[in-house]
């Protein structure tokens, strides 16, 4: 809400000036959308915001691929500098003439997050049960201890709650009723309880646990960039806090 990149109109264009972190194929893919708040004193849409469709091309615009990464190897972000960039006007989105708007867009990725938890907490449940049907120890099956079966039950229970979520807010969304606060809490229950089951599947594959081969270390690293994305855990609880509140606690 408090986004700096600024739009300007000059002549037959708008002028983009700013800079953006970790934005998803900001340095492939030929286009980024760019959201941007209209810097124009004296003019109605002053302080609005807009999205803009940006040629990766254009003059000005420079993405740098992000390195280093330990999560979601598979896709690039970038840090992306706006220099000037020049847009013709019909650069705008017609449909995005405010921050409502974005919101919309974060409500539904967000929807996507809670599935991508769902999905990778689902391969760590699966591997752990597998594992555990063939690993012996102590002369038996780890999955003949109650211990073990103790903590499969605790996963399944998560793992449940959280399809339960995910089919909810599907119902919901197909029916026009999709409340944002209903996918910040999806994204904040699921993508939380993915971690407490990556991290109890890792345990119990036991050292196998933290080779990349038996793909629960991948998928909780994975899980670590979802938890922060489309909004962290502690910025979701304050939109969830201020819609139970009616009090804004962010600042
Ligand atoms: C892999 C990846 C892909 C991404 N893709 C995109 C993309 O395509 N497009 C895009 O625009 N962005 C993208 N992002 C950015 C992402 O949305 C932000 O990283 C995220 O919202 C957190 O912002 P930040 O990194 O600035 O953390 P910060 O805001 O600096 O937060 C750091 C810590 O402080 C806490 N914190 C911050 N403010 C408060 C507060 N008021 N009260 C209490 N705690 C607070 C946070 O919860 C967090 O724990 C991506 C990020 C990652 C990691």
């Amino acid at each position: 809400v408090s986004l700096e990149t600024t739009a300007r109109r000059d002549g037959d264009g708008w002028v983009l000036r700013g800079t953006k972190k970790w934005i998803g194929n900001g340095a492939s893919g030929g286009v980024t959308f760019v959201w941007a708040r209209v810097d124009d004193e004296g003019a109605d849409e002053h302080g609005s915001v807009r999205c803009f469709l940006v040629e990766q091309e254009t003059p000005g615009y420079v993405g740098t691929v992000i390195r280093g990464k330990a999560s979601l190897r598979g896709i690039h972000q970038a840090h992306i500098v706006l220099d000037d960039v020049r847009v013709p006007l019909d650069a705008v989105l017609p449909g995005a003439r405010s921050f409502k708007d974005a919101s919309t867009v974060l409500y539904s990725t967000r929807s996507g997050v809670a599935w991508s938890a769902l999905g990778h907490a689902t391969a760590c449940y699966e591997a752990a049960l597998a594992y555990a049907q063939q690993r012996v120890q102590f002369g038996k099956p780890l999955a003949k201890f109650q211990m073990v079966q103790e903590r499969l039950t605790q996963m399944l229970e998560q793992l449940t709650a959280m399809q339960l979520y995910c089919r909810t807010m599907a119902d919901l969304e197909a029916a026009g009723r999709l409340r944002p606060t209903q996918a910040s809490l999806a994204k904040y229950h699921n993508t939380r309880a993915a971690r407490r089951i990556a991290s109890t599947a890792r345990d119990l594959l036991g050292g196998n646990g933290i080779l990349l081969e038996n793909a629960v270390m991948q998928h909780m690293a994975d899980i670590e960039a979802i938890h922060t994305y489309e909004g962290t855990e502690s910025v979701q609880a304050l939109l969830i806090g201020r819609d139970i509140t009616g009090m804004s606690a962010f600042a």
